[in-house]
Parts: C-alpha cells; sequence; structure tokens
C-alpha cells in the first residue's frame, strides 16, 4: 500500500494523534491486550501463569521489571535459530545491535514488521506536525544516514543496527518519498563499506542537488556537526570533483564509484558557485543555508547527550531552523516531538499511545523508598505520571519485550490530550559516583557547558568531551577529558578545570570534595582526532555512525576508549577550588 501512496496527508495523522491521545488510557489497554494475545504461544509469557489474561492489573502481578541483561538467555536462543516462539508468537528474523556507546558493549535486540510499522507511525507523526508548520516542497532531503555492516548470526537470522534495518526496508523508502524526504544519495553511498567515503559522497550528492535539498537530517546531531566538520576539510577537493566530473581517487569502494559516476558531471559553474559561496563566510558561520538554499531546516534528535553540538549546529545552520527529533531507541520508538517549532532545549515527545504499552517509575519516590525500605518502588502508568515529575521508562513492545526497563529517565512537561510530554533527562546508569556523590549524564553536562564559556571568551570550543571515575588514588577522583578546537594557554585551562569542579552542584559531591572524601578534579586535555579515534573503534565494531553517541562516562571495563583516551592526553590539570 506505501509503494502506492504519492504523498502523506498531514491533517488525517494530525487528526489521527489526536484522537489517540484524547483516549490514552483506553488505547494503552488495547495495545496490551493486542501484544498479549499476539504473542501468547510465546515460551516467555506462558512461563508467566497469564493464562489468558491481558489487563494490564494481571500482567504487572504476573510479568517482572527486567533488564536486557535478564532476556539475553532467551535472545540468545533466538539469535542462534531457535525458531520456536520464545519471546514473539511469530518467529524473529531479524536483530538490532543496539549502538552499545552508552554500555561500551552492542546489544543484540529482537526486530520484527510489527516494530517497523511503529516507527514508519512515529516518523509520519512527527512529519506532519513539522510540515503544517515548516511545509516543505518537491525534492530531496540531504540525509547522513550510514547502513552498518549486515550481518548473519549463527542461527542465520540478519543482524544490522536498528537504524539499519529501518533503512534497507522498502516501506521506508517509499514513505520517505511520501514525505518528499527522499535521501539525495543512492543507495551504494548509504550502505557503502567505508563511512568515511560514504560521508564525502553524501556530502558531494548535496552539492550537486543543492538547488532541491529541502531539509538536512541525520539521526543524530552528533553525525550533523561531524559531516559540517568534515565538510571544512574537505570543500576545496569536493568543488575540484565537480569542476573536473571527477571523483576524488579517496573514493576506491567500486559499488560507489560506479554509482557516483551516473550522478558527477562536469559542472564548473557549480564549482566556483561553492567555492566562491565558502570563500565569502566568516568561520564558517551559516555554511549550510550558503550551500543548500532552499532547505527550511535542520532535523535529527538534538536532545539528551545530543544537547552539545547545538551550538556548533547553530553555527553552521545560521537562520535555519533546528528541529529535534524524535524518542526512541533500538527496543522501540516512544514519543514525536509534535511541536517542532520549540527549540530543541525545550524539545518534549508526545507518548504515542498505540505503539508500546508504558510504564513509569517514578524517581523521587524511587530514591526515598529504596533508601527507607529498599524496595523497588512501583511503576505507574501512562496517564498516572504526574507534571513536573521525573521517571525510569519502561516498556513493552510489538518485539518480544515486556516491562523492559530501558534505563532512560525522563521527566513530565505536561499532556498532550491525555498523552504525557516528556522530557529526556539522561541514561539511569551513567552516574559518576565515588561514595555520596551521584552526578548523572545531565549534571556532566551543565558542568561541561559552564565551564565551556571560559573558553568561548578565548574564541575556543569544547569539540566533545567525556568523563571517567578514577579509583586509583586515594581518595578517588572526577577525570573529565576535553578535545579543544585549538590552542588555549594554561590559565584559561586551569581555570576551566576549577569551574568544572564547582559546577557538580550535588550535595554529595560538594560535601565529599570539601572534607577532602573525593579528591580533586581532573581534567585531562586531549589531543586533536582523539574523539574520531574514539568514533572509528566504534564503527570497527559494526556500530553505525547514525546511531553513534560519544559515550559520556567510560568505566574501568572499557578498556580501549580509555586506553585511547590515556594514550592521547596533551596536558592535565588538577582543580584547586575547594583550597
Ligand atoms: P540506541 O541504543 O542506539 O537505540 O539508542 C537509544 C538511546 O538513545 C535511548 O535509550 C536514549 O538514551 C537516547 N535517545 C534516543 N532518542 C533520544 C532523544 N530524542 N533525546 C535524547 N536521547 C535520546
Amino acid at each position: 500500500m506505501l509503494e502506492k501512496m504519492e504523498t502523506v496527508d498531514v491533517d488525517e495523522l494530525i487528526e489521527e494523534f489526536e484522537t489517540i491521545t484524547k483516549d490514552a488510557e483506553r488505547i494503552q489497554r488495547e495495545t496490551l491486550r493486542k501484544i498479549l494475545e499476539e504473542n501468547a504461544s510465546a515460551e516467555y509469557l506462558q512461563n508467566l501463569g497469564l493464562n489468558g489474561r491481558t489487563d494490564p492489573e494481571s500482567f504487572k502481578s504476573c510479568v517482572p521489571l527486567v533488564t536486557h541483561e535478564d532476556l539475553q538467555p532467551y535472545i540468545q536462543r533466538i539469535i542462534d535459530g531457535d525458531i520456536s516462539p520464545i519471546l514473539t508468537g511469530k518467529p524473529i528474523t531479524t536483530i538490532s545491535r543496539s549502538s552499545g556507546t552508552t554500555q561500551g558493549k552492542p546489544k543484540f535486540l529482537p526486530f520484527n514488521d510489527e516494530l517497523m510499522e511503529t516507527t514508519l507511525q512515529i516518523f509520519r507523526t512527527s512529519y506532519a506536525f513539522r510540515n503544517r508548520e515548516f511545509p516543505i516542497g518537491k525534492g530531496k532531503a540531504l540525509q547522513f544516514i550510514y547502513g552498518s555492516k549486515q550481518s548473519k548470526t549463527k542461527g542465520g537470522l540478519n543482524a544490522g543496527t536498528a537504524t539499519t534495518n529501518v533503512y534497507r526496508s522498502s516501506t521506508f523508502k517509499a514513505e520517505m518519498k511520501a514525505m518528499q524526504s527522499q535521501c539525495c544519495s543512492p543507495d551504494e553511498v548509504i550502505f557503502g563499506p567505508d563511512f568515511h567515503q560514504s560521508l564525502y559522497c553524501h556530502l558531494l550528492c548535496g552539492l550537486i542537488f543543492r538547488e532541491e535539498i529541502q531539509l538536512v537530517f541525520s539521526t543524530f546531531a552528533h553525525s550533523l556537526v561531524h559531516a559540517f566538520r568534515t565538510f571544512e576539510l574537505v570543500w576545496e577537493e569536493l568543488c575540484d570533483d565537480i569542476r573536473e566530473g571527477v571523483l576524488s581517487s579517496r573514493i576506491t569502494v567500486p559499488s560507489i564509484r560506479a554509482a557516483m559516476s551516473k550522478i558527477l558531471k562536469p559542472n564548473p559553474e557549480l564549482a566556483d558557485l561553492i567555492h566562491k559561496k565558502c570563500s565569502g563566510l566568516s568561520n564558517w558561520y551559516g555554511l549550510i543555508p550558503e550551500l543548500f538554499p532552499n532547505a527550511k531546516y535542520l532535523s535529527g534528535i538534538m536532545t539528551g547527550s545530543m544537547e552539545h553540538y547545538l551550538k556548533k549546529l547553530r553555527h553552521y545552520a545560521g537562520d535555519l531552523p533546528l528541529m529535534s527529533a524524535d524518542y526512541g531507541s533500538s527496543e522501540g520508538w516512544i514519543g514525536a516531538n509534535v511541536n517542532p517549532s520549540l527549540p530543541p532545549e525545550l524539545a518534549t515527545f508526545a507518548v504515542l499511545p498505540n505503539i508500546g504499552y508504558f510504564e513509569f517509575i517514578p524517581q523521587r519516590l524511587g530514591n526515598l523508598e529504596s533508601q527507607v525500605l529498599c524496595i523497588e518502588p512501583k511503576p505507574v502508568g501512562l496517564t498516572e505520571v504526574k507534571v513536573g515529575e521525573e521517571y525510569e521508562i519502561i516498556v513493552t513492545n510489538v518485539a518480544g519485550l515486556y516491562r523492559y526497563r530501558l534505563g532512560d529517565v525522563v521527566k513530565v512537561m505536561g499532556f498532550h490530550n491525555s498523552t504525557p510530554e516528556l522530557k529526556f533527562i539522561c541514561r539511569r546508569n551513567l552516574l559518576l559516583t565515588i561514595n555520596i556523590d551521584k552526578n548523572t549524564e545531565k549534571d556532566l553536562q551543565l558542568s561541561v557547558d559552564e565551564a565551556a564559556q571560559l573558553l568561548a571568551e578565548e574564541k575556543q570550543e569544547v569539540v566533545d568531551f567525556t568523563s571517567h571515575v578514577d579509583l586509583s588514588t586515594d581518595p578517588g577522583h572526577y577525570v573529565i577529558f576535553w578535545e579543544v578546537s585549538g590552542e588555549v594557554n594554561d590559565e584559561v585551562l586551569k581555570e576551566c578545570c576549577n569551574c568544572l569542579d564547582r559546577s557538580f552542584v550535588d550535595a554529595g559531591y560538594v560535601s565529599a570534595r570539601k572534607v577532602n572524601a573525593i579528591g580533586p578534579l581532573e581534567l585531562r586535555v586531549v589531543l586533536k582526532g582523539t574523539f574520531q579515534q574514539i568514533l572509528d573503534h566504534y564503527l570497527g565494531l559494526g556500530a553505525a555512525l547514525s546511531q553513534f553517541k560519544t559515550p559520556r562516562c567510560v568505566g574501568p571495563t572499557n578498556k580501549t576508549v580509555l586506553q585511547i583516551l590515556c594514550n592521547n592526553i596533551g596536558k592535565s590539570y588538577f582543580s584547586t577550588a575547594y583550597g
């Protein structure tokens, strides 16, 4: 049906969304019923004694909360080729490899047509709301998307990153066309075996089709910034390729060369125009609208750990609006950004009540209860959450995950009809902690933002950052790794180090620092290109650039990344903020 669809009916989609969100509680019950009925024969559910019951109360009393680790033995059997109904009624034929950038190693998750359909539903919904406010015309999208290596598991199942599984699907392509967001690069570029070569060709295709480009997209904002940082380095070579109509010798993959030769023709006027435009820019400010005069906006996930890249992205984007994309994971999508005109810092995600069954563990209550009673707090339902409260999100999806702890903390900012609008806060288990201190990914981000202002006064920026708890010293201390754009003198960096230390305002941290139960924070400035090495390391492990997220905390078990960081230390400073 999708192949036949020419364009998406924006009004109808918005109407549909309004209808399901007005009746979120009933739709949640129905969705749960459907999931449990369709998968009633799954061994996992059979063993839990539901006996055909599909109501939320029975579900919650019979089915335990689980983590990925708990499900690993079941998933492993699927990977190994056991086609009996294990987690789902119908056998799973595709496996998603999650990026693994937050945990250090990739996770394997079931993927199926139903999950694909929920993905498309999220894309359609946010597109409809976006297009109502920022309509795009007929044309193409410059999409920095990359397929990861697809492999076969021992049992013969296809395995790729979730984004690769989505990009490969024919329904996805038809849908993108219907949304006027067809990628301007050929498939050979998207699915090429070398990310650097694919990126170069994405840029080249973007320039060739520059007049037609309606929007610029990547899954995560990091890839957008990475793409235009690369453009700064290769732009003259790109111009040469366009002038001569001959692809750079850096592209060695035969299938990419063949596909690009059909697109690339000598065009000296275009080459001169791009050359002139780039030469006229001041420090690349406003590069994107200069290159793509008909682009209406930039889109991608810009929240959470991506917020760090917003400053650079705004620099490249000039006046073009930034549209923060939706909220989801390899485990399934959760919410759509239905208020696209809000800046990414304020973006929220309205949960689609028919794409999964969602529960929420209150965090405030959680801390209190778990401290006093040492018990796991009780999750509440989608429509029972309270505005202003933070929750850990629990997902039951259409691909065999039941009451699965995703590991994300979200805050309820309001309601769209009766479904909550969530703000992504942080990964739950990304904690910098030594004793009584607890600092999350968000706390780290705030602290880095504060200290980076001192760098901004020197016209420098933090290219990327991560952290580590160093327990090899007594007392242990926080280590923050920074890659800085240019030369900065020692005095400024010393001050940045003090500022980082002072900006962790968690009461536990401050009191432990005051009595030296936590040692002075250490700022290690790493050499240029260190974070590129980390990215390359993950790509080598099979991660896709599309899904890459710099790990914001590197634990002791993530030895290779720690090694890369420690091998590249340029300078290091210890804080004197606490005397
Ligand atoms: P992956 O495991 O690669 O599928 O990544 C999924 C994770 O990325 C989620 O669990 C979140 O932690 C993060 N993520 C996804 N969407 C967003 C978003 N819109 N804002 C912030 N973080 C997000």
